[in-house]
């Protein structure tokens, strides 16, 4: 057994690190504090009144009127999951739009839950082409399902979701969106735009904590997975049974859900709603537009064309004169700030540049400039 006798007994403390990175960003107020609340029951009168809360303000930021609209106790990947896990039975036929990491880690889902894949593909960097979808619809009308990522936080481009479920929904395609850098940062309308199923993560967009994942389904998904010839091959994740959780008058035990996670995300929804969508939408726009000009001055220029950004995750290209993992060292050890290194193809080219939830501010991007101007050349 290893000696435990030099380990510290000292209280757990943590150093407050600005997270400019993919994710997690820092938290609205209010949320740290309402994690060190008191545990409840997950069958707690008071615990299913902040259910109820919580699905009421997710029907909100992501604009359905859906009651099938819960949090996955999981982070983004679990919401991933959940949509593939009880929408797909072997031998559906998926068209799945794939432009960066997440698009593939969505066809690997599909893979493992026995789709036939049709793809269609964007070089990483450029956005999905309508027409690319509308020409893969009209090849394949057996097509059951469109699958497609709003904020590729690979590359930090923006597909445009409201135009491509628009061709899916007018094919009688279900729709699976990921909004899980999305959500609570650029604008999403659920049921306006033809969405099916969608999932986002907490720690983003929304400003709370890392882990858990909010998932809606509309009716029509719904009455697909109860439709299925086959059970769902997760017990732990069919929504059917998950269902009842949240909506059923007496609720019946499913898993003991984090409490203090869900008073987290409920501090953070509550902010959001307090805000208003449209006011955050508009306020990341500008912080970005600030972002985007002082770092063009900087020649740290992006990566993505004007039209395709994302203002909430920014791929900067790395100027000549600064070392990709030397200056991240640097930002973080001297000025405890983290931002994220390029993924896959783009590993050493670029920084990744979140502003989201509680940075969404220009005294977070002035930290950030200063810490980039120390960066030794
Ligand atoms: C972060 C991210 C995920 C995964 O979320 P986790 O919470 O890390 O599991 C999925 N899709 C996109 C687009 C993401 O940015």
């Amino acid at each position: 057994m290893k000696n435990t006798d030099t380990l510290s007994t000292a209280p757990v403390t943590i150093q407050d690190i600005l997270l400019l990175g993919p994710g997690p960003s820092n938290s609205y107020p209010g949320v740290l504090d309402a994690i060190a609340q008191p545990t409840l029951g997950h069958l707690d009168p008071d615990f299913i009144k902040i259910m109820d809360e919580i699905k009421t303000l997710l029907q909100y930021v992501y604009q359905t009127d859906s009651q099938h609209t819960y949090v996955v106790s999981g982070p983004g990947s679990l919401g991933m999951e959940t949509c593939f896990v009880n929408l797909i039975e072997p031998g559906d036929k998926i068209i799945m739009c794939r432009n960066g990491f997440f698009g593939n880690r969505m066809y690997e889902n599909a893979v493992r839950f026995g789709a036939e894949i049709i793809s269609v593909e964007a070089a990483w960097g450029q956005a999905i082409q309508a027409s690319a979808v509308a020409e893969a619809i009209a090849r394949h009308p057996d097509a059951k399902f469109l699958s497609i990522v709003q904020a590729e936080t690979s590359t930090g481009v923006r597909n445009d979701v409201q135009a491509i479920c628009a061709l899916a929904k007018q094919a009688g395609l279900i729709t699976i969106v990921d909004a899980v850098t999305s959500l609570g940062a650029i604008p999403l309308k659920v049921t306006e735009w033809g969405i099916d199923a969608i999932y986002s993560c907490s720690q983003k967009g929304l400003g709370a904590v890392p882990g858990m994942s909010p998932v809606t389904f509309s009716e029509a998904a719904f009455d697909k997975v109860k439709s299925r010839k086959t059970p769902v091959v997760s017990w732990y994740q069919d929504i059917t049974v998950y269902d009842a959780y949240w909506n059923a008058e007496k609720r019946p035990y499913h898993h003991t859900a984090p409490a203090h996670q869900y008073y987290a995300l409920l501090a953070a929804l509550r902010h959001i709603k307090g805000l208003g969508l449209e006011k955050i939408w508009t306020e990341q726009e500008a912080v970005h537009e600030y972002f985007a000009e002082q770092m063009l001055r900087r020649n740290w220029n992006f990566f993505v064309a004007q039209e395709d950004r994302l203002p909430q995750l920014n791929t900067m290209l790395i100027p000549q004169g600064i070392n990709d993992a030397e200056g991240r060292t640097f930002l973080r050890q001297n000025f405890q700030i983290e931002v994220g290194a390029g993924l896959g193809e783009m590993a050493g080219k670029l920084w990744r540049i979140g502003i989201m939830g509680a940075n969404v501010k220009t005294e977070a991007v002035d930290r950030l400039l200063n810490a980039i101007d120390s960066i030794p050349k």
